[in-house]
């Protein structure tokens, strides 16, 4: 009955791996993707832009993104930065504008810079710098009339 806990061919996880470098790009990859949804997703929940169906869009966006990022594992660094300006153009034909900037909520603020490794949203009226991507600070509702 006793069986050794030596057998096998069942359990791959202590194999010596050789190292690996499709395995470890893959991580690294899935990584960067989960971040990016992560920061996106907390600038969208900051505007209270979580409106039905945009977790949908940023899935999309993200998925969309798979693809780019493992022909290009060089730019899993601007992903994030990558995948909120695919959500900023979705929601320009559904939503409208996001994310609104604080001051003015006709403005949407814009990712400066575009391909960056840790990019900040800019209002083009004058505000400059308001947080860099994943910062955002929550806005108060807007009173609707
Ligand atoms: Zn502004």
């Amino acid at each position: 009955m006793e069986q050794g806990h030596h057998g096998g061919m069942s359990e791959e996880s202590h194999e010596d791996r050789p190292t690996d470098g499709a395995a470890v790009q893959m991580d690294a990859i899935s990584a960067a993707l989960l971040r990016a949804r992560a920061l996106v997703l907390h600038d969208i929940v900051a505007c209270r832009a979580d409106v039905p169906g945009i977790v949908d869009v940023l899935d999309a966006a993200v998925h969309e993104r798979e693809w780019w990022v493992r022909k290009w594992p060089e730019g899993a660094q601007y992903l994030a930065g990558q995948v909120a300006q695919d959500v900023q153009d979705h929601l320009v034909d559904t939503e409208g504008r996001w994310p609104a900037c604080p001051l003015h909520a006709e403005e949407a603020l814009q990712l400066e810079p575009p391909m960056d490794a840790d990019p900040r949203w800019i209002c083009g009226l004058g505000c400059g710098e308001i947080a860099a991507l994943g910062k955002l600070p929550p806005q108060p509702p807007v009173p609707t009339n």
